[in-house]
């Protein structure tokens, strides 16, 4: 018997215990081989903070941090001589992450922008982007937070896709106690804003959901939903990341349980299950010990794993050496393959800029997965 069409209220009871999830789970595995055969993916990349101060208040964050803590940027050389490490071990993305518009709330960053001749934070990542796709083999895709129209249309230029995680669709998590609380970026309906005009300028786009940081299931569901139906107008999704929370030392929610493996695996089926065989589904393989048993549920993908750089956003959470991945992968029955930080599937000229497209095809082969081309081995 074939499995039900996705549908929230089917979802909620899979996701709450009150269905068995079994079938859910056979399905998601289904659906991926369907679509992706056996061919697990990643992408080889640095990982450039290109600032780490931030604007936001995000309870269960230790990347932001004030100036005279941490809170920096990187210079235009710091920047690039990461890339240039990278492009030696056969990098091929530059993951370029950073705190929310940092000028609005630190004299220190405006005094940065203004020393360096940069109006805003996200214009130095333009200009950054630009200078990693103009002088390296390396493609960045940049993660800044919310993006305008027009700071969309310039990015698009020097980064063959953006992203920006929706985390969750709920307004309640900003209220007064909760994790999103005085945190504007964090605002889902500007978030969803900032997804739909990627996909109005036809962007590649990563997006995904953060489990375990006071949504309900409901709310868990709904954000998947919202995302399934921006990508039905745009088809503009390159994968959806399902990501796990894991409370911090240093953090208002480091007492706040992690969410179960059983709950987490669920909801990653879930996704599976929603966005159906095309999709891209990636969990993180740093932020599981056993990482290996997302694969029963459903993912095609492990995201960036870097040879090189660390994990700023959970530094505490190192990344399996590749060697490690391509064992657990292989193991498992699938094919472990380094993509770029665009997917196969958006690497045409519907979705890329010509110069960008020409780059990629440098770097690619004739199934536009990466190229890896090391010349060096620490
Ligand atoms: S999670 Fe992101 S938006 Fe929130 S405080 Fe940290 S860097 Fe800022």
């Amino acid at each position: 018997m074939s499995f039900p069409v996705p549908d929230p209220d089917l979802a909620y009871r899979l996701l709450t215990g009150a269905s068995p999830t079994e079938a859910l789970f056979g399905e998601a595995r289904r659906l991926r081989d369907e679509g992706k055969g056996r061919t697990v993916s990643y992408s080889r990349k640095v990982f450039i903070p290109l600032t780490t101060m931030c604007r936001d208040r995000c309870t269960y964050c230790t990347f932001a941090k004030p100036p005279g803590a941490g809170g920096v940027y990187m210079t235009p050389d710091e920047v690039m001589a990461v890339v240039r490490a990278g492009e030696r071990h056969g990098c091929t993305e530059a993951l370029v992450t950073l705190g929310d518009r940092p000028e609005d709330r630190w004299p220190a960053a405006r005094d940065f922008l203004s020393d360096n001749g940069y109006k805003s934070t996200l214009e130095y990542v333009q200009h950054m982007t630009e200078r990693i796709a103009g002088e390296t083999s390396v493609f960045p895709h940049a993660n800044p937070g919310l993006m305008d129209e027009e700071t969309q249309r310039a990015l698009r230029r020097s980064n063959p896709s953006l992203g920006l995680m929706l985390e969750n669709i709920s307004p309640r998590l900003m209220e007064p106690g909760m994790p999103h609380y005085d945190c504007p970026d964090k605002d889902p309906v500007a978030r969803m804003e900032t997804i739909e005009t990627a996909g109005r300028l036809s962007i590649p786009f990563t997006t995904g959901i953060l489990v375990g940081i006071g949504e309900t299931p409901t709310e868990i569901i709904e954000s998947l939903f919202a995302l399934a139906e921006t990508h039905k107008r745009h088809g503009h999704l390159q994968e959806i990341i399902v990501q796990n929370f894991r409370p911090k030392a240093d953090t208002r929610m480091r007492g706040v349980d992690p969410p179960t493996i059983e709950f987490f695996s669920t909801v990653v089926a879930l996704a599976r299950w929603i966005f159906g065989e095309e999709m891209n589904v990636q969990v993180p393989p740093n932020l599981t010990d056993d990482f290996g048993i997302y694969l029963d549920a459903g993912i095609n993908d492990w995201g960036g794993v870097s040879p090189l750089t660390i994990d700023w956003v959970n530094p505490e959470a190192p990344w399996p050496h590749l060697d490690h991945l391509r064992s657990i992968t292989e193991h498992a029955g699938f094919d472990l393959r380094p993509r770029l930080p665009v997917y196969p599937e958006f690497a045409n000229d519907r979705w890329l800029d010509p110069a960008l497209l020409t780059k990629l095809v440098g770097r690619a082969d004739d199934e536009a997965y990466a190229v890896v081309e090391e010349k060096a081995t620490t």
